[in-house]
């Protein structure tokens, strides 16, 4: 059996401790790309009228709170769990991103 020193241990472990939610975003962000854009006539999606593309460009998903996603044209929304919204989409439940 190898003799690892204190530092050797503690090092590792502070290693293994900062990988694991970065190995959790990574796995998130697979899922989320994998997720099936959502569908406008959706009726979760009619219900909030929800569009592809929005009719004003200062208020889209990209900019919207509860928007999950990066810079990407489809990313995740909180309104519509394992779904995409587009970027450049819309639907009632807008809110300004904070900050
Ligand atoms: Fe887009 Fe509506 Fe989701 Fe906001 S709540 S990201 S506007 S679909």
């Amino acid at each position: 059996m190898p003799n690892y020193t204190r530092r050797q241990i503690l090092s590792a472990s502070a290693i293994t401790i900062a990988a694991g939610p970065l190995a959790l975003l990574s796995q998130r962000a697979a899922v989320a790309a994998d997720a099936a854009k959502l569908d406008p006539n959706d009726p979760q999606a009619l219900a909030l009228s929800y569009v592809h593309e929005s009719a004003k460009p200062q208020n889209i998903c990209g900019n919207c709170q509860l928007y999950t996603g990066d810079a990407a044209a489809w990313g995740p929304c909180a309104i519509f769990p394992g779904k995409q919204v587009a970027t450049a989409g819309w639907c009632s439940a807008w809110v300004k991103k904070s900050g």
